[in-house]
């Protein structure tokens, strides 16, 4: 019997996996060099997507931004401008990498995407302590990156903390004395497992103390961080600091286990590379940013790396004769634009039918008059997963062609809605039907799960 041919798959020349500043410096480049690059965004895993600068607000020392920009802002910035040049992207994990042979294979949703090149822009994710309160304060508070955070104003002369015992946290502890009035620095044992110079330099700071043997074990406060709480690890005794920052330098874990076995990997687990190269051990593997990086981890760094990895990339493709490369018609692709704010709708502009409307008349006008399935999310400026989140959304509303509607509601300027709504963070999606609460959903989740609860309703 003659069995029909499978259909030939044509690898890509390039896939890039992550979407920090990494990811998205390696997209532009690649796809400038017409290499038309695919880009595996992340979704839920080793953070989001967009890395974590999607977790901050403010970022100052991002250079081309003199009055600084929103971490998410800066990211969605990037993505336009890989998209503009021509890079394809993926919205979704990688599920899993096979570096066995050429071409390289991926897993993406159930789908095999090979690839001829590939650059690993996967991030290290900070460690947390998940501590009870702890994602009430992240960001209010609470942050990960001392030099990123430290001169926010409202550190400035407070009492500040920061828990963890090696070089990163002495280095932290010391550079906060430059903006907190006390630095207290929380320590599990009884000795820092800082070097002996770091450690003498701590010791010697007075506007540094030491807590001893001190487990954290939460937080509390009202808009802003106030207290942490902290327990003796022999005697239990509890003690509530007040301070108004709290600083984690507990280590970063590098999001290197699709690789893990198939590539070299350094003691602590990120990609090892020759010091200020991209390439990896497998040939035509590339890292940038983070994920090969434990000393600098800064997004103008991932950047610099994301550049040298799709330049490498680019002469290792031209080398060895794989790149098929794409030509631009015409050759300046028509500019991204700045992004269009939904407008807030008002009695003049409310419109029924509308897919996406935002504010609370237009909410109120739909919860009583709409009878199709309603998404309402609630999301703040600052906030990156909703960046991340709402796009998904329109998309899931696109796919019902009018079936449901959705309604965004920002909850620093509705706070009254948000606070009827019983909203204690962002994001949260309700799904209503004919008046009635039908399910809250709680951070980001996957479009699949939007479209089954809103399937249910019709
Ligand atoms: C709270 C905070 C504030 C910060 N503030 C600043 C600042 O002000 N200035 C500054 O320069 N730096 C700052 N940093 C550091 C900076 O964010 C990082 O150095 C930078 O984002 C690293 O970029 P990256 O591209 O290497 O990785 P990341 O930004 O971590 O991005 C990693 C990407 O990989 C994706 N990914 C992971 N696993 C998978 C998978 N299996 N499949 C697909 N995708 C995957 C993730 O979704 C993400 O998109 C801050 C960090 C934190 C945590």
């Amino acid at each position: 019997m003659v069995s029909a041919a499978a259909p030939q798959v044509v690898p890509e020349n390039l896939v890039i996996v992550g979407s920090g500043p990494a990811g998205y410096t390696a997209a532009i480049y690649a796809a400038r060099a017409n290499l038309s690059p695919v880009l595996i965004t992340g979704f839920q895993a080793g953070g989001i997507a967009g890395g974590q600068l999607m977790t901050t607000t403010d970022v100052e020392n991002f250079p081309g931004f003199p009055d600084g920009i929103l971490g998410p802002d800066l990211m969605d910035r990037m993505r336009a401008q890989a998209v503009r040049w021509g890079t394809r992207l993926i919205e979704a994990d990688a599920d899993a990498i096979d570096l066995g042979q050429r071409p390289y294979r991926l897993t993406v949703e159930g789908q095999v995407i090979e690839t001829q090149a590939l650059i690993l822009a996967t991030g290290a994710s900070a460690n947390r302590l998940g501590l009870p309160h702890e994602q009430d304060f992240w960001s209010r508070g609470i942050s990960a990156c001392a030099i990123c955070d430290g001169a926010t104003p409202q550190f400035r002369n407070a009492e500040l903390a920061v828990v963890g015992g090696g070089d990163s946290a002495c280095e932290e502890a010391v550079y906060l004395t430059k903006y907190g009035s006390q630095v207290h620095l929380i320590v599990r044992r009884d000795v820092l497992r800082a070097s002996k110079a770091m450690a003498d330099r701590v010791l010697a700071n007075p506007a540094i103390s030491v807590h001893w043997n001190q487990d954290l074990v939460d937080v509390a406060g009202g808009d802003w961080l106030e207290t942490v709480q902290l327990r003796h690890t022999s005697t239990g005794q509890e003690e509530t600091l007040a301070v108004k920052g709290l600083f984690y330098a507990i280590g970063h874990t590098p999001n290197t286990g699709l690789v893990a076995g198939q590539i070299e990997l350094d003691g602590q687990g990120y990609l090892q590379v020759r010091s200020g190269r991209p390439e990896t051990s497998v040939d035509g593997v590339f890292a940038a940013g983070d994920v090969a990086d434990t000393e600098w981890r800064q997004g103008i760094t991932a950047a610099g790396s994301g550049c040298q990895a799709a330049l490498a990339a680019e002469r290792w493709l031209t080398h060895h004769d794989l790149a098929i490369t794409v030509s631009h018609d015409p050759v300046d692709p028509a500019p991204a634009g700045e992004p269009v704010p939904v407008p807030t709708s008002d009695e003049a502009n409310y419109d029924p039918s509308a897919l996406w409307q935002k504010g609370g008349y237009a909410l109120r006008k739909l919860y009583h008059d709409c009878d199709k399935p309603l998404l309402v999310v609630y999301s703040s400026p600052s906030c990156g997963p909703c960046h991340v989140l709402k796009p998904q959304l329109k998309r899931v509303l696109q796919d019902f062609g009018g079936a449901a509607q959705g309604v965004e509601i920002d909850i620093e300027t509705d706070q009254a809605i948000a606070e009827q709504a019983g909203v204690t963070g962002t994001p949260t999606v309700q799904l209503f039907f004919r008046k009635e609460l039908k399910q809250q959903f709680k951070g980001v989740k996957q479009r699949s799960e939007f479209k089954a609860a809103i399937e249910a309703l019709l």
